[in-house]
């Protein structure tokens, strides 16, 4: 196995948060990321590259090796399982909240109700250590129509300032989880790579300490 190493990172508002961090270990995409439309970028550090994928195939990538290490939200990890995944850093970026949501002024009805959400998993989990029967219902997005259009009771969805859930008659019901960006390493990877892959965490853990003193 060769020491070279490949960062699976999840586009969108996480990306923006993470490359900084990224840069204060010393690793620097050599392209602008938002201008290209590469999916594997070269860095500054000439052995490691960076992929920047859906933050949903993230721990995917990193559990099967095709990336050591990784970025995405807790609330992916919790619907991926986290299997053959470290999780050994919060990066404390892209917070929010995994919240239960349902129609504003309304009780959820009681007995067996309808659940529509993308985090399939992990709403099966959450009912059921609530006690709760719940079938749940997969959508890919707009979770806020299904309340209005009468295709589930309640939503699991992430909250962030509330403001969606509003605009669309809901309000949040049920903390189930706070959510922040963690980052991820690939378990044989860790032993592997260990000389490489342990002074990034370090310096992004020191990065990750330094911005939350300042806050
Ligand atoms: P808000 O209207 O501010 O409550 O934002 C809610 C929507 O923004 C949700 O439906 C999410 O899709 C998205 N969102 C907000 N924060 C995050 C985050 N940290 N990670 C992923 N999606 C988020």
């Amino acid at each position: 196995m060769t020491d070279s190493i490949t960062i699976a990172l999840s586009k969108g508002r996480i990306l923006d948060e993470t490359l900084p961090l990224l840069a204060e270990a010393g690793i620097e995409l050599l392209d602008d990321v938002k201008k290209s439309r590469k999916l594997v970028f070269p860095t500054t550090d000439p052995d490691v590259r960076v992929l920047v994928i859906r933050a949903t195939d993230v721990p995917t990538y990193v559990q099967y090796g095709g990336a050591d290490l990784g970025v995405t939200g807790k609330d992916v990890l919790m619907e991926h399982g986290g299997e053959g995944l470290y999780e050994p850093l919060d990066l404390h970026i892209a917070r929010c909240r995994l919240m239960t949501a349902g129609p504003k002024g309304q009780h959820p009805p009681g007995g067996r109700i309808r659940v529509a959400t993308k985090f399939v998993n992990l709403a099966r989990r959450y009912y059921a250590e609530q006690g709760r029967q719940a079938d749940i219902i997969k959508l890919y997005g707009a979770m806020e129509l299904a309340p209005i259009l009468g295709l589930a009771d309640e939503i699991v969805d992430i909250v962030d300032t509330g403001n969606t859930l509003r605009a669309n008659g809901l309000e949040p019901r049920d903390l189930i989880e706070h959510i922040s960006s963690r980052l991820v390493v690939n378990r044989a990877s860790m032993k592997m790579k260990h000389g490489r892959i342990n002074p990034i965490i370090e310096k992004m853990a020191a990065a990750v300490r330094k911005r939350q003193a300042e806050a």
